[in-house]
């Protein structure tokens, strides 16, 4: 991993180099980069959400600028943006605007957003170069990078490709302009990472998530690049989810659970933080985790303004229908889940762990 400080920006936030991927935040970041990673041409994929429209124009005119001829702009927002007929309709596009092999394809938007349209680049003439630009926390502290692209099709993300970007940009203006609610429920992402990463990365959190929660923008662009490398790190280490990566789960198995039973309600980050707090406290009685760790990240968590509990009605549901969801977890083996446990913070360890344990886990959890 390379790390470099760039010069010019009115703030200088620190730039980070692994892989092929680069990661970059700041004013004028977008700008600042974007001549040097774009082809001779670009289009533009964004919200249709005027503070993202504005940003998209300026980067638009500072593409221009630098010479770089932006072949055009489309615009979708929300789920909608993930059927396969909106990622057909934007091959359509992409060919109809000249796009080629080399043109680089700057996406500007939240999860759904970069999903499809990150499919929709990683397919077009076997893959155009992508810069993500994220609209959300979610995006910004993780979805931004580990190169999952998907649409829809029946189900969630039926269809999709491995696609990694070549740069992820973060423009803390953006990520403040989100309602409250949206806007926390990403942190639960960040605490989950700095819970993986050990230590440090909880001190790192507690110091900066706080003023990042205030939108201060450089505790805010701060933290999206550490969250984002520290998921590039482990990612690097395994690109296709084969085993390794599957730490990044922590959190996720309770938080699928409990994400259903709410239908939907609860977010994402919201079900991961409820999650969070459950898989801790499993990790405390069966791999070992201190008591004092688990109680200092839920704390954290709280801090944030997350739920650790699900409201009543969601619990009742949750615990009506954990055995049917649990069935339905694609990590399922027999009656059992690989579930990532924290030994200590930055010691995740996988285990198998029997659907009846995770129902009791609840059970007491919420019971
Ligand atoms: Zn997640």
């Amino acid at each position: 991993m390379a790390q470099a400080d760039l010069e010019g920006f009115r703030r200088s936030y620190k730039l980070v180099i692994e892989e092929e991927t680069l990661l970059a935040a700041g004013d004028g970041a977008a700008e600042s980069l974007a001549p040097t990673l774009a082809s001779r041409d670009a289009v533009l994929i964004h919200e249709p959400v005027e503070g993202v429209r504005r940003f998209a124009e300026g980067l638009s005119d500072a593409l221009a600028g630098a010479g770089v001829r932006v072949l055009g702009r489309r615009e979708c927002g929300g789920e909608r943006c993930k059927s396969v007929e909106w990622v057909v309709d934007t091959w359509r596009w992409l060919a109809a605007a000249g796009a080629a092999r080399s043109t680089t394809a700057f996406i500007v938007g939240g999860g759904a957003l970069l999903d499809a349209g990150g499919f929709a680049a990683a397919t077009f003439m076997r893959g155009l170069p992508t810069v993500l630009v994220p609209t959300t926390t979610l995006a910004a502290f993780d979805a931004a990078v580990g190169g999952k692209t998907a649409a829809n099709l029946e189900g969630k993300n039926v269809v999709g490709a491995f696609h990694n970007p070549r740069a992820v940009i973060v423009e803390p203006r953006l990520l403040a302009g989100l309602p409250e609610r949206a806007f926390r429920s990403g942190f639960a992402e960040a605490v989950k990472h700095s819970l993986l990463s050990g230590w440090e990365g909880m001190e790192f959190l507690e110091a900066v998530a706080p003023p990042a929660l205030e939108r201060d923008y450089e505790a805010l662009a701060r933290l999206a690049l550490w969250s984002l490398d520290y998921k590039m790190s482990v990612v690097a280490r395994d690109p296709r989810e084969r085993g390794l990566r599957r730490i990044l789960n922590l959190g996720h198995t309770v938080g699928h659970v409990v994400e259903a039973a709410s239908g939907y309600t609860l977010t994402h980050g919201e079900a991961v933080s409820i999650g969070l707090a459950a898989e801790l406290m499993l990790s405390v009685e069966e791999a070992g985790l201190p008591p004092s760790a688990a109680s200092r990240a839920v704390a954290m968590l709280k801090r944030l303004g997350l739920p650790v509990e699900p409201p009543g009605h969601v619990a009742r549901r949750a615990l009506a229908e954990a055995r049917r969801l649990l069935m339905l977890d694609k990590k399922r083996v027999g009656g059992s889940i690989v579930v990532p446990l924290l030994e200590e913070p930055g010691r995740p360890v996988l285990r198998e762990v029997s659907i009846d344990r995770l129902v009791r886990l609840m059970e007491v959890a919420w019971g």
